[in-house]
């Protein structure tokens, strides 16, 4: 599979703390903090070409040239999973707006139905990130970004944990101008739509509902 636009972070921290979410025995204690860690690396890498405006800084020794972040960050999770990388980023992203978006997979059909829609006055200005830890099927992040495009969103990128090929294909389909960045690219999906061999169901793992 060759797409431009997804990246997959190649870091060793990145690949310890997935190892650790992935593994079956780790306590949703654990889980929590290191989905919101590795949530940071990959905010980390979104961020890398974002544009800065140069200001003027006195330091206790006088004065220096600086940055500062040029456009509004508008942090969008999708419900509920999204929430566990929202913990995080928000930590290292204090001044960021959130919007909430809830969609749910129907079982049977693994059609999105959306259910909650808030999002951001400023979202046509801002670099918003649009949060879910699995790309799975592609149809939550589809419907997810088409919501945000409807709301005026132009700057827009998906971050997520673990991508798989038919998530990434169908999100790409649909939108092509959204980069994806993640964490790992793993093999496939299985019948009920979850990704193998991933890291099982991130919104119970987190939650500690399973
Ligand atoms: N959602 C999850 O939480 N895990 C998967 O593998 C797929 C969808």
């Amino acid at each position: 599979m060759s797409d431009q636009n997804v990246r997959a972070i190649d870091h060793p921290l990145v690949a310890a703390g997935l190892s650790v979410l992935r593994a079956k025995q780790t306590t949703p204690e654990i889980f929590r903090r290191y989905l919101q860690e590795l949530s940071v690396f990959l905010y980390f890498e979104s961020s890398r070409s974002w544009r800065t405006n140069s200001t003027n800084i006195e330091t206790p020794l006088g004065p220096c040239s600086g940055g500062i972040l040029a456009k509004p960050i508008v942090l969008v999770p999708i419900l509920r999973a999204g929430l566990g990388m929202l913990d995080g980023i928000q930590r290292v992203a204090p001044d960021a707006a959130i919007g909430h978006i809830g969609i749910y997979r129907d079982a049977e059909t693994l059609r999105p139905v959306s259910y909650f829609e808030r999002v951001p006055v400023n979202v046509a200005a801002a670099e918003v990130l649009l949060l879910d830890p699995m790309l799975a099927t592609g149809n939550s992040a589809c419907e997810a970004a088409s919501i945000l495009k409807a709301q005026g969103a132009r700057t827009i990128q998906f971050l997520c944990v673990v991508a798989c090929p038919p998530g990434i294909e169908q999100f790409h389909r649909e939108h092509p101008d959204i980069p994806i960045v993640t964490a790992a690219i793993d093999p496939e999906l299985d019948d009920h739509g979850y990704i193998v061999p991933g890291l099982g169901d991130a919104g119970d793992r987190y939650f500690g509902t399973g």
